[in-house]
């Protein structure tokens, strides 16, 4: 998405009113679709990541750190090279939900040659210097996950009050400036999902009990303007949220592959599900919330009660009210159904589905599996709408298809090919937090990468039965959960258990991160060593082994406990800090000093060794030499 656009965004009720279209036209266009591109073969790895960064305003002086509202002026900038000419740019920039975010992509995606894995950081590293062009003084561009004090009093700049009665979404504790001003979607997203709601989101997240913690940890609301509709769901000792914001508004990393083949895609879909609340935990980077310390260090669950829709009926709070059905769960969360064959026998939680979309689409020849996911997509409405998206060519747009697809946020999400390009079927991965350094965040990107080619090529399974992952994604934003969770993983995942009964209990058993990833002698092969014995099988050039290799040393000393992760870092940061009471609260001089660290740590001027070890950086480099791509005849596998 781009900063133009045409029309204006359409109003809640009408929205409402005009959802059923939406769903009708969009279900045909899917079909439409499908129809045309199910048996498109042939395409070769790709991929990309996506970085999101937050502007912050440092004030040396007055020891203040400010979230910088400056994003749309910075995105006009950056978009300049794109539009005189798309082909060229090195990267992409796009807006993103906060007036102070801004998402960054490689200008092209990377494809299948061993060499891309050293370029990977070097782009992250030009795209960082690209945006930084762009700061005042004393601003900087961090990858951060969520600021500190988002939602604390005097804690942007400019400054903005709240407005609790007026605006979209009617914060107790910030403004509606925060939100990304430049494109309507995102003011549009933010009423509809309240409106609709009816009522403000309501996050509540577990503070972190400090000796001095008042007991119980009860805000004075009304202080803050609340009508006493906010202090009826706030939560004795957790921080309470009310806005789209405190969640949308964290920064997180994404990556996107292509597959061979629409079956590909469904099998890597599936087989990278029961990854997500493992890399949940191990890139868990967020656990401190409107200047609180938390007792969950990541971001997941703020941001699915954030964009929680449903109305009192549809959670079960109420007979329902010309509503369709009661929806346990919120539009973003885990993965609930797999897709590929494989996964058939481990879809045992039941799924919500639209029956009538179901029916069309199977009538239409799409099987059980890929009807039912779409039709749990369609669950929803459709929460924005612009005026000129109104009337489509079925055949030839996918913009309604599009519309649910994309406020269907899911820890991965199932790609197909936009209609008329050259991008085949692809699939998302969206549970990490993002990084603090362009190396930490290579490393995140690489695994996972690296980890997608290894099940391919060994045909690994992982499949576990869903529920077991949908548990897991709340084991892993618990605190210090790399250490202390246990997760649900499959024992054996080199056999493909054909003939197994999936829901057997002996397949599948209890594992820390460490032993998922390092292996355990003789109870689990690791994944890490697999990916090692798919590399030894592998043509790569000494530079890129070596980055490889230090990328593989980091995830391996997270996964161990031997480095802490970047929630670890800052909740530890939070307590050493001489002006922390034990009582929970990070101020305004807590947060400047944190995050001047965290920026000297980025910038490679302060060593970190407890979060990064002693090997910070790799041999990327902007462009693959010839010499290399000529001499890497052996292509990852496809
Ligand atoms: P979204 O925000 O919808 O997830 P973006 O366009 O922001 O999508 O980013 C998607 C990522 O996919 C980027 O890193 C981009 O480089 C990458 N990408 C682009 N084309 C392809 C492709 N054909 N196959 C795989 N990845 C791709
Ligand atoms: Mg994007
Ligand atoms: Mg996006
Ligand atoms: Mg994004
Ligand atoms: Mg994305």
């Amino acid at each position: 998405m781009g900063l133009l656009t045409e029309g204006h965004p359409i109003s809640w009720e009408e929205t409402k009113k005009l959802s059923k279209h939406v769903r009708k036209h969009g279900i045909i266009q899917f079909i439409n679709l499908y129809k045309k591109l199910r048996d498109r073969e042939g395409d070769v790895l790709k991929w990309g990541d996506e970085v999101e960064y937050m502007l912050v305003k440092l004030n040396h002086e007055k020891k203040t750190a400010k979230l910088s509202l400056r994003s749309y002026e910075l995105m006009l900038k950056l978009n300049e090279k794109e539009q005189a000419d798309p082909s060229a740019v090195k990267c992409l920039w796009r807006p993103e939900f906060g007036a102070y975010m801004i998402e960054g992509t490689p200008g092209q995606p990377y494809g299948g040659l061993m060499a891309h894995f050293n370029i990977v950081e070097a782009n992250m590293k030009h795209r960082r210097l690209e945006a930084e062009e762009q700061l005042k003084s004393e601003e900087i561009l961090m990858t951060f996950t969520n600021f500190l004090r988002l939602g604390s009093p005097d804690s942007t700049e400019p400054p903005a009050n709240p407005t609790p009665d007026t605006g979209y979404q009617r914060s107790l504790f910030l403004s509606d400036e925060v939100v990304f001003p430049g494109h309507p979607r995102f003011k549009t997203l933010a009423t509809n999902i309240r409106q609709r709601r009816g009522e403000k989101v309501i996050i509540n997240v577990p503070i972190y009990k400090d000796e001095n913690t008042p007991k119980p940890f009860r805000e004075d609301l009304s202080a803050l303007g609340d009508d006493g509709s906010s202090a009826k769901v706030a939560k004795d000792d957790h921080i309470y949220m009310d806005a789209m914001v405190f969640g949308m508004g964290c920064c997180c990393l994404q990556v996107t592959f292509q597959a061979s083949n629409i079956r590909e895609a469904r099998t890597l879909y599936d087989q990278l599900t029961p990854l997500c609340p493992i890399m949940l935990a191990l890139t868990a980077a967020s656990p401190v919330y409107r200047g609180y310390l938390a007792d969950i260090d990541s971001r997941w669950f703020v941001v699915s009660n954030s964009v929680d829709c449903r109305t009192r009926g549809e959670r079960g709070l109420e007979p329902l009210k010309g509503e369709e059905f009661i929806i346990k769960t919120s539009r973003y969360g885990s993965v609930e159904s797999y897709l590929s064959e494989q996964g058939d026998k481990y879809n045992d939680t039941p799924l919500l589905y639209d029956k009538e979309v179901y029916n069309q689409l199977i009538d239409n020849g799409i099987d059980h599996l890929l009807a039912q996911h779409v039709a749990h997509l369609f669950i929803r409405d459709c929460v924005c709408l612009m005026s000129t998206q109104l009337d489509q060519n079925d055949e030839t747009d996918t913009d309604h298809f599009e519309n649910l697809q994309s406020t269907n946020w899911r820890s991965m999400r199932f790609k197909p090919p936009p209609p008329n390009s050259s991008i085949g079927w692809r699939v998302e991965f969206r549970p990490c937090d993002v990084q603090m350094t362009d190396f930490e965040n290579a490393a995140v990107v690489c695994f996972i990468v690296l980890l997608s080619r290894v099940i391919l090529s060994y045909n690994l399974n992982l499949l576990i039965p869903i529920s077991k992952v949908i548990e897991n994604m709340t084991r892993g934003e618990k605190r210090d959960a790399v250490n202390k969770e246990k997760f649900w993983f499959r024992k054996d995942i080199t056999s493909t258990g054909e003939k197994d009964n999936a829901l057997e209990t002996d397949q599948y058993g209890e594992f820390t991160v460490n032993e998922i990833i390092n292996g355990k002698d003789g109870v689990f092969v690791g994944l890490i060593p697999l990916i090692n014995s798919y590399l030894n099988n592998m043509n790569v050039d000494a530079d890129t082994h070596c980055t490889i290799q230090r990328y593989l040393k980091l995830i391996r000393k997270r996964s161990s406990g031997e480095l802490m992760t970047t929630a670890a870092w800052i909740r530890k940061e939070v307590i050493n800090h001489p002006e922390y009471k034990k009582d929970s609260v990070v101020n305004e001089a807590m947060t400047y000093d944190i995050i001047k660290n965290a920026y000297e740590i980025q910038k490679g001027v302060r060593s970190c060794p407890e979060l990064l070890g002693f090997c910070t950086t790799s041999k990327t480099t902007e462009t693959i030499p010839a010499a290399i791509a000529i001499a890497e005849k052996c292509h990852l596998v496809n």
